[in-house]
């Protein structure tokens, strides 16, 4: 499955070096058009077998900016997602 980044971000670049396979692309990049980060959800692994957590919501400074897709989108779901919609990273 994947993660999905909000209208909330900041372009701050945080998260972008930290996906390990690449599913970040800048506000440049965004296929969307939106002035915003994005991720290719069928790029998108949720760092399983890679990390713990979700590389890019940990270093997202934005709270709340990262949060789970809907189910069925992108192949590899990691056991420990939460509902689609909610943060990645809760405080
Ligand atoms: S959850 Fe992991 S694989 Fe998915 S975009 Fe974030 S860093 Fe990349
Ligand atoms: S780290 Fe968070 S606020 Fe910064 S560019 Fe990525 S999603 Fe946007």
């Amino acid at each position: 499955m994947a993660v999905k980044i909000t209208d909330i971000c900041i372009s701050c670049d945080a998260c972008l070096d930290e996906c390990p396979v690449e599913a970040i692309v800048d506000n440049d990049e965004n296929p969307t058009g939106e002035d915003i980060y994005y991720v290719y959800s069928d790029k998108c692994v949720e760092c399983v077998d890679h990390h713990d957590s979700p590389a890019c919501a940990d270093a997202c400074p934005t709270e709340g900016c990262i949060v789970w897709d809907e189910p069925g989108v992108g192949s590899v779901e990691s056991p420990d997602r939460g509902q689609a919609g909610t943060p990645v990273v809760e405080d």
